[in-house]
């Protein structure tokens, strides 16, 4: 799936789709787990990608998939050992997504030591909202995130209450990456994440960003 940079007619296929685990403290508890002391990091294929209106395909490899409402950042510029002082510089937009998770293989995984790359990466589990330029959201660290399955509201969370701010995360990013225009980074996900069925409708929203509405079939 192509997006369209904010502030230019560029189309990209993210070359990276960058994800942060454990961002919010009530969410790392509801897994019985505690907030790390760096940001915890993986990456989801572009095959992830699905725009609004799209669907989720539950895979037969697992009996439970979870819903992840997150606030995502579009990189504009490239950039390398970014300070936090200037990250926000290197946005070009913002969108809401839904960081999909094969929550049963996850906790296999965890409890192996194994990558989580199965967990996260199947075909469709990367939903994308509308792309809004950096300029619509004022405060990254102001973002309300809420995440509706079937009418039901599941996750109702602000980014304010995030462990590592958007710019904390993006400098520590890009100590690692190279950061392209085009990368996509998932910030980590609020408390009430749960399962979804098949022919459930998740519609994430926010106060400052575009609406993603996907609905959920099996594979
Ligand atoms: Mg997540």
């Amino acid at each position: 799936m192509e997006i369209v940079l904010p502030g230019s007619d560029l189309r990209i296929v993210p070359r990276k789709i960058i994800c942060v685990g454990k961002n919010y403290a009530r969410h790392a508890a509801e897994l019985n787990s505690t907030v790390p002391e760096e940001p915890i990091l993986f990456l989801k294929p572009s095959t992830a990608l699905i725009g609004p209106g799209g669907t989720v395909l539950l895979p037969p490899q697992s009996r439970e998939v979870h819903h992840e409402v997150e606030l995502v950042v579009v990189i504009g510029r490239e950039g390398k050992h970014i300070p936090e002082s200037e990250a926000l510089d290197y946005v070009a937009g913002y969108a809401l997504g839904l960081d999909m998770t094969a929550r049963d293989l996850q906790q296999q995984a965890r409890e192996k030591g194994y990558p989580w790359t199965v967990a996260k990466g199947f075909d469709t589990f990367a939903p994308l909202g509308p792309v809004v330029p950096a300029t619509a959201v004022p405060d990254p660290q102001r973002v309300q995130l809420r995440l509706r399955v079937n009418d039901d509201v599941r996750q109702d969370g602000n980014t304010a209450d995030m462990v590592f701010p958007v710019a904390r995360l993006i400098a520590y990013c890009s100590e690692i990456f190279t950061l392209q225009p085009g990368d996509l980074l998932f910030t980590g996900t609020p408390e009430g994440v749960g399962p979804v069925q098949d022919g459930d409708v998740l519609v994430a929203e926010s106060d400052v960003l575009p609406a993603l509405q996907v609905t959920v079939r099996r594979a």
